[in-house]
């Protein structure tokens, strides 16, 4: 199973690409958190990306493009994998119909996440990023059990500085003018499907099975 995972930021993919990989065993390929990891061991990639992802903007798709090319050939991928964050615009998508196809390979499914704007901003501003594994936290709706530290692995908890409100302010743009065209692109190629991101992560999680099956 190659599968996508498509949808604004905030809207849950990153969470359930956690839990269908913990159940399916497909690794999940968050571009996002490759970026991050780079950043934090201060890589070359890590430097290139880290001037964009502070803005809100998009890394640029030769660097994005070369990371996945590269990740989707190592060995846990060979059963299938989880793309969450990739690909962001129609160029990325080509590219990953082409990279596929070059490997004998083609994309199953993508599955939209919709969800209103107004409920991202109020998502993203409170959420919380744990430093050391990803794990997500929102200050309101999922605290985790001791203020600040992550329950998974007692990492830190942190607000990513993309995630404050001018910034995901113009992660919302991006997503609109070069993101949200994929869903036309994968329609055409009827292999979309879509949930309501709106409910709870066990309901999302229920409804991506059901489009799995
Ligand atoms: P995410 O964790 O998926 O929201 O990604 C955080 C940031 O990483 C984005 O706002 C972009 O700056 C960058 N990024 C992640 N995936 C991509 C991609 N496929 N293309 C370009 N930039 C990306």
């Amino acid at each position: 199973m190659i599968l996508v995972l498509l949808g604004p930021p905030g809207s849950g993919k990153g969470t359930q690409a956690k839990k269908l990989s913990a159940l399916r065993g497909w690794p999940q390929l968050s571009t996002g958190d490759m970026f991050r990891s780079a950043i934090s061991k201060g890589t070359e990639v890590g430097l290139k990306a880290k001037f964009f992802i502070d803005q809100g903007a998009l890394v640029p798709d030769e660097v994005v493009i070369k990371l996945i090319e590269e990740r989707i050939q190592e060995a846990d991928c060979s059963r299938g994998f989880i793309l969450d964050g990739f690909p962001r615009n129609v160029l990325q998508a080509e590219s990953l119909d082409a990279m596929l196809s070059r490997l004998g390979r083609r994309l199953d499914c993508a599955v939209l996440f919709e969800i209103s704007d107004q409920a991202l901003v109020e998502r993203l501003s409170g959420r919380r990023t744990c430093e050391k594994c990803n794990s997500m936290y929102h200050v309101a709706h999922s605290k985790p059990h001791q203020d600040g530290i992550c329950d998974q692995c007692q990492g830190k908890l942190i607000q990513r500085t993309d995630d404050y409100p001018e910034v995901i302010e113009k992660r919302l743009v991006v997503y609109h003018h070069q993101t949200e065209p994929l869903v036309g692109f994968y329609r055409q190629q009827n292999k979309l499907a879509s949930l309501d991101a709106r409910l709870s992560p066990a309901a999302v999680a229920a409804a991506l099975g059901e489009n799995l099956s």
